[in-house]
C-alpha cells in the first residue's frame, strides 16, 4: 500500500466500489496511480466483456492514452473502495520531453503494439475472462522507487505552486574590513509537517524530473525582491550570487528567463552573480562557454561553485571567462590540518590572483583561517562564523544593522 496521505493536498481520488475510473473510447487526460484497493480493467465494449488486469496498489492505470493521445481502450471500474492518486498528463509528458528521442519513439511503437494486442485478444477470446490472465502481483521495487520518484516530484511542484520553496540568505564578508559584501541564496522547503527541509533532499530528485530549473528561476525572483527591499547598510547595496543547475546548459533559454526577471524585479544585473559548477563545464564545455558569455552580456558575473571538488582542472580557468572562483568548503577546513591541503589551496589561490579572478573561501567555521586566507589574497569568505542560512527577515535585520556576523 501506498501511504497518500504523504501526498498532502496532491490530488487524491476516492471511490466506492463499483465505480467507473474511466472509460473505454475516452480521451485520456489523466493517469493514475493506486494507494489502496483495487482494480479491474476491462475492453471489448463491442462485446462481451474481457477482463484484461485486476491491479492492487503501488500500479499505475490509465498512462497508455494520456501518452500516445489515442483513446482509451479499456474501461477501469473500482473492485472495492480505492484511492488514486491523480497524475495530470502534464506531469507525464514533462517525463516524456526529457526522455531520449528514441526512447519515447520505442515507447510508442510499445504501446502501439499493446493497443493492437488487445485488440485481437478482445476479438479471439469473445468474452472468456479467465483467458488473458489478469494478474495481482504487487510490482517489484525498482517499479516501486520510479513511482516514488514520481509522488516526490508532484510534491515538490506542488510546494513551488504554493510558494513553499522560500529563499534563505548567507552573507558573504569581505575578509580584509569584515564588511558584509552579499549574499549567497539557498534554497529551503518550508514543509508542513517536516519543518524546513534541506536541498539535499529534495534537490536531486527535482534534477532528475528537470522541476529545478522551474525551483532556480523561482528562487532568484524571491531572493532579488528580497535582497532590493533591504536596501544596503549605507555603505554598498550587498550583491546577490544565486545557484544555476547544469540542467539549464541545454539550452539559451534560461538568458531569457534571467533576463526577464531582472526587469521584473529591477535588481541591477551588476550585482547579481551566477554560480554554476565545474561539472557542467566538463559536460558541455561549448554551451557552458555560449552561456557565460549571455550572463555576462546581461550584465551579471559567474561564479564557479565548490572549486576544488569534481574534476577540478585548473585548465577551466583559462579556458572559461569566470569572474569568482568558490573555494569549497573541504579545501578551507583541510587547510588548517593537512600541509598538502593546505598548499594545493595556496596554490589555487595564488593562480586566481594571477588570473585576476575574486575569491571566496566557502565554510569557514572558525576564525582562525581569516588572517591566513587574508595573506594569500583571498577577497571573501562564506562560512558559519559570518552567519547561517537566514530566512529574507533576518537577512534584512542583519543589512539595516550594519554588521557582519550573524
Ligand atoms: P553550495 O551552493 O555550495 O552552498 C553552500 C552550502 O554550504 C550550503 O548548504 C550552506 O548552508 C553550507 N555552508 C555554508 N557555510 C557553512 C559552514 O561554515 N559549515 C558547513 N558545514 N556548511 C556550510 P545547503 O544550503 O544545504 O545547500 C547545499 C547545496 O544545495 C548548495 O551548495 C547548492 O549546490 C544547492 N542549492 C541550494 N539552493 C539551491 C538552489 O536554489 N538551486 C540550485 N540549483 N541548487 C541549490
Ligand atoms: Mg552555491
Ligand atoms: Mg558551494
Amino acid at each position: 500500500m501506498i501511504d497518500l496521505d504523504r501526498a498532502g493536498a496532491m490530488d487524491v481520488l476516492r471511490l466506492e466500489a463499483g465505480a467507473r475510473i474511466f472509460s473505454e473510447g475516452e480521451p485520456g487526460d489523466h493517469a493514475y496511480l493506486i494507494g489502496s484497493g483495487s482494480v479491474e480493467i476491462v475492453a471489448g465494449r463491442d462485446g462481451p466483456p474481457v477482463v484484461l488486469a485486476r491491479l492492487g496498489a503501488g500500479e499505475l492505470i490509465g498512462e497508455m492514452a494520456v501518452i500516445d493521445d489515442h483513446p482509451r481502450s479499456a474501461t477501469a471500474r473500482a473492485l472495492e473502495p480505492v484511492e488514486l492518486l491523480v497524475i495530470t498528463r502534464d506531469v507525464l509528458r514533462g517525463y516524456l520531453e526529457k526522455a531520449d528521442p528514441l526512447l519515447s519513439r520505442l515507447l510508442h511503437v510499445l504501446i502501439a503494439r499493446m493497443r493492437h494486442a488487445q485488440r485481437a485478444l478482445v476479438q479471439h477470446t469473445g468474452g472468456a475472462p479467465s483467458a488473458p490472465d489478469p494478474t495481482q502481483e504487487l510490482p517489484g521495487d525498482g517499479e516501486g522507487d520510479v513511482f516514488s520518484l514520481l509522488i516526490d516530484d508532484l510534491k515538490i511542484r506542488q510546494a513551488l505552486a504554493e510558494g513553499a520553496l522560500e529563499p534563505f540568505f548567507q552573507p558573504i564578508v569581505e575578509l580584509g574590513s569584515g564588511r558584509l559584501a552579499g549574499f549567497e541564496t539557498l534554497v529551503r522547503w518550508r514543509h508542513p509537517e517536516r519543518g524546513l527541509v534541506m536541498p539535499a533532499d529534495f534537490i536531486p530528485t527535482a534534477e532528475r524530473s528537470g522541476l529545478i530549473r522551474a525551483v532556480d528561476l523561482h528562487v532568484f525572483e524571491r531572493a532579488a525582491r528580497a535582497v532590493l527591499a533591504a536596501g544596503s547598510d549605507g555603505g554598498r547595496a550587498p550583491f546577490l550570487s544565486i545557484n544555476l543547475s547544469g540542467s539549464h546548459f541545454a539550452s539559451l533559454e534560461v538568458i531569457d528567463q534571467l533576463a526577464a526577471i531582472i526587469e521584473d524585479t529591477g535588481f541591477p544585473p551588476s550585482r547579481l552573480k551566477v554560480e554554476i559548477t565545474e561539472g557542467v563545464l566538463v559536460a558541455h564545455p561549448e554551451r557552458a562557454l555560449a552561456v557565460i558569455e549571455a550572463i555576462h552580456g546581461l550584465g551579471a558575473q559567474v561564479s564557479l561553485d565548490d572549486f576544488g571538488t569534481g574534476y577540478s582542472s585548473l585548465s577551466y580557468l583559462h579556458r572559461f571567462p569566470i569572474d569568482v572562483l568558490k573555494i569549497d568548503r573541504s579545501f578551507v577546513v583541510g587547510m588548517a590540518e593537512h600541509p598538502r591541503t593546505a598548499a594545493i589551496t595556496t596554490a589555487m589561490l595564488q593562480l586566481a590572483g594571477a588570473l585576476g579572478l575574486q575569491v571566496v573561501a566557502e565554510g569557514i567555521e572558525d576564525d582562525g583561517i581569516v588572517p591566513r586566507l587574508c595573506d594569500l589574497g583571498c577577497h571573501y569568505g562564506q562560512g558559519w562564523l559570518f552567519g547561517r542560512p537566514m530566512p529574507a527577515d533576518a537577512m534584512r535585520r542583519l543589512v539595516a544593522s550594519g554588521r557582519t556576523a550573524g
